[in-house]
């Protein structure tokens, strides 16, 4: 991970536009990126960014110069009609793309990144949202809440959640407000299971490997209704599968590449399982999550533990991959 100078970018299109970007936070799907499990050298990360518009081709409407605006991490071709419909990723004009995780589409963590597609992947920061929580719409709130959405639960229903890094917690928190009458909250760094029983969730150290059998044992041998993955691990993907009682749903949200993914047939048959797994379509979940922020009823800004200058993004990396410091999630000011 290294800091680095490069030429400014240029428009991608006459539907682009080029930001000026103010914050810009690190998330675990960079530390997939970091670890060479996906992607490759040389790729400029982020995907997680705010910023001012400096420049907008001639067919940019919606958004214009001098606003600012957050983006969001999964872009589409922006004219298709899923695209138009706030899902980029049912886009049928060449697919979903994620801000820098390849060599061609540069990301976020740098003084300026240009976005295509503006109109569908820019908001304007709303009345009453800091910049701050702006980043945090980007990617990371909305994908927790997607592994919520997906997970089925009804008022009074089971919960479990595998892996409370900052994307955990918001599916955790968001879980919440389908009300669950129990959310069992599972990982394996002590600060952070604090964190999750501060939250109102029942922690479960899952550092031996005995995670199931304990989520069978908190629920008299049925399992949870519904299981939401964080982490994209197989192995907490099976637990997962493994935890949910019959007719029960096992949201992932954690990115997994594995296409030999031993999924259990037999239990998914006889206790009748429902799958979802999903990349998250930001710009689908601002309508809910907007004002669920500007009335106080979230304050998802609660997940940064370091701020740091751009120019310091490789310890950022460090840190964070390492959970050193009781480190949640880390935000980089270009500025510095
Ligand atoms: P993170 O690395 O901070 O959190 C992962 C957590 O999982 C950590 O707290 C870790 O201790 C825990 N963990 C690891 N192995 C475990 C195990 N065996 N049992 C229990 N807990 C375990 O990452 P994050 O930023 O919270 O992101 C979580 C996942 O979400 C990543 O896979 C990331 O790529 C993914 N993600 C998906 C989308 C999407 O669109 N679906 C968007 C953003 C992030
Ligand atoms: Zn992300």
């Amino acid at each position: 991970m290294s800091v680095e100078n490069v030429p400014d970018p240029t428009l991608l299109g006459a539907d682009s536009a080029i930001i000026a970007v103010e914050r810009t936070a690190i998330c675990g799907s960079d530390l997939h990126l970091y670890h060479g499990e996906i992607g490759g050298q040389g790729i400029h990360l982020g995907h997680e960014f705010v910023g001012t518009i400096v420049e907008t081709g001639p067919d940019v409407r919606r958004v214009k110069k001098g606003d600012r605006v957050l983006v969001s991490a999964v872009v589409g071709c922006g004219h298709c009609d899923p695209c138009l419909a706030r899902d980029p990723v049912l886009c049928t004009g060449g697919g979903p793309r994620v801000f820098g995780t390849t060599l061609e589409f540069h990301g976020g963590q740098a003084e300026f990144c240009a976005v295509p597609a503006a109109d569908s992947c820019c908001l304007a920061i709303p009345d009453n949202v800091s910049l701050e929580q702006s980043v945090l719409l980007t990617d990371i709130l909305p994908t927790g809440y997607t592994g919520a959405m997906n997970a089925n639960i009804k008022p009074g229903s089971t919960v479990a959640v595998f892996g409370l890094g900052p994307v955990g917690v918001f599916a955790l928190q968001t879980a919440m407000l389908y009300g669950p009458s129990r959310i069992l909250a599972i990982d394996r760094v002590p600060e952070r299971l604090a964190r999750a029983a501060a939250l109102g969730a029942e922690p479960i150290d899952a550092s031996d490997g005995q995670a199931v059998a304990r989520i069978l044992d908190a629920t008299k041998g049925r399992g949870v209704d519904s299981a939401i993955e964080a982490v994209g691990a197989d192995a907490t993907i099976t637990d997962a599968i493994l935890s949910v009682a019959a007719g029960g749903t096992i949201s992932v949200i954690g990115v997994n590449m594995n296409m030999e993914f031993p999924y259990p047939m037999p239990l998914a048959f006889m206790k009748r399982l429902t799958l979802k797994a999903a990349l998250v379509s930001v710009p689908a979940t601002w309508d809910h999550l907007v004002p669920l922020i500007a009335n106080g009823k979230l304050q998802p800004e609660e997940v940064f533990t370091h701020r740091l200058p751009l120019s310091q993004a490789a310890d950022g990396y460090r840190i964070f991959d390492k959970r050193e410091d009781g480190v949640l999630k880390v935000l980089l000011d270009p500025s510095e």
